[in-house]
């Protein structure tokens, strides 16, 4: 085998999966057991609690705040379903950021809404991404959105917005505003602190999930935060059973083991800045600071040439075609030492041995 024993390999494929931003660190050995003793005695006959009370108060510890300010769903997913049931109708115009989260722009063609986008922009001369905060607010202004949708940090380029900014842009915008905050325990700061401090806008809703830093994606459980008013308004349009019974008490557990999820986020992010350090010794390839688990990348070798390259080397990765930007686009979750150090050696190996054979040229992006 090509990888350490340890490697993040796909489930029954031995692919290394570095193409969905999962935290590559699955569970240690106690909460594991813990879960082994739920199972054998939770009642699985009854409905789950409709209120998730005790969810709700542990997710609260967590993020400090009152549990009557939550809202769970079946990942961070539901959550922006049940804001465009509550909000959206055909028709209505929904602003985003261009690029961001996939799932926006699908739910945006879903609900037969129309989508206004504000771009990111590239700044290639310091090699980072940045928003023009007064177009934002401008087209928060102007387009009459039904819905805005932030993710800081922002999927896929990497890049945050302060804190300071979002609060303004909530209080002033008119329609209900998304702030995803799915990635916020790997870097950026968090919008929660202002809004705890001055009190929640009423038209702002903060997203989370245990996909990322808790590395639970597959139990699917994502929350929100906010006033009463967004409360009651995804309440209205929410399924009563929306969170299974062993997403609920998976979680509960997992929520007493923060010092282990934050040693493991701590871990992610230092190989994510060393793999961008080392990223920016080979020639051909750029990578972007990134304040999420994980790094876009830029190649000037063709799609094509770089498909097969990750393909051969069996590393899953996301390609981004829609990118305003010149050169080829991926994104690359941050995985183990040995996988991040796999993708080092395809890069390079690419660089080396590949410039005429596979017209890899290094001159776009000086
Ligand atoms: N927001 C962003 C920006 C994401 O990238 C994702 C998942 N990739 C989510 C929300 C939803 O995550 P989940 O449904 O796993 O909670």
């Amino acid at each position: 085998m090509r990888f350490g024993r340890e490697a993040f390999f796909a489930m029954n494929t031995g692919e290394v999966c570095l193409d969905k931003n999962e935290n590559p660190f699955d569970l240690p050995p106690s909460p594991r057991e813990e879960i082994r003793d739920l199972l054998s005695t939770i009642t699985l006959n009854r409905y789950p609690e409709p209120e998730y009370r005790s969810l709700r108060e542990a997710l609260a510890g967590y993020v400090n705040v009152d549990a009557s300010q939550l809202i769970v769903g079946n990942g961070g997913d539901e959550i922006l379903f049940l804001c465009f049931l509550a909000f959206v109708k055909p028709g209505d115009v929904v602003l985003r950021l261009h690029p961001s989260f996939s799932q926006y722009s699908h739910l945006i063609r879903v609900f037969g809404a129309r989508e206004k986008t504000v771009p990111v922009e590239l700044d290639s001369r310091q090699g980072m991404f940045r928003i023009d905060e007064e177009a934002l607010l401008d087209a928060v202004a102007a387009s009459s959105p039904k819905l805005v949708l932030l993710d800081s940090p922002n999927n896929p380029t990497g890049f945050s917005m302060g804190p300071e900014f979002l609060a303004r842009l909530a209080r002033l915008s008119p329609c209900p505003v998304v702030l995803d905050e799915a990635y916020i325990e790997f870097g950026g700061q968090s919008v929660l602190d202002i809004f705890k401090k001055e009190g929640f806008p009423r038209h702002v809703l903060v997203l989370r999930t245990l996909s990322k830093a808790w590395g639970l994606a597959g139990i699917r459980l994502g929350y929100s935060v906010s006033g009463e008013k967004i409360c009651k308004a995804l309440n209205d349009v929410r399924g009563p059973f929306n969170v299974n019974v062993l997403t609920q008490e998976i979680a509960k557990i997992l929520l007493h083991y923060r010092e282990w999820m934050e040693s493991r986020v701590y871990s992610i992010r230092y190989m994510r800045d060393r793999f961008v350090e080392s990223m920016a010794r080979i020639p051909g390839w750029e990578a972007f600071p990134s304040d999420g688990n994980f790094v876009l990348l830029r190649t000037t070798a063709e799609e094509r040439f770089a498909r097969s390259l990750f393909e051969r080397a069996g590393i899953r990765v996301k390609f981004l075609s829609d990118l305003p930007w010149e050169g080829t686009w991926l994104r690359i979750t941050v995985g183990r030492e040995e996988d991040m150090r796999a993708v080092l050696d395809e890069c390079s190996q690419a660089c080396v041995g590949g410039e005429e054979e596979h017209s890899l040229s290094t001159s776009a992006l000086a």
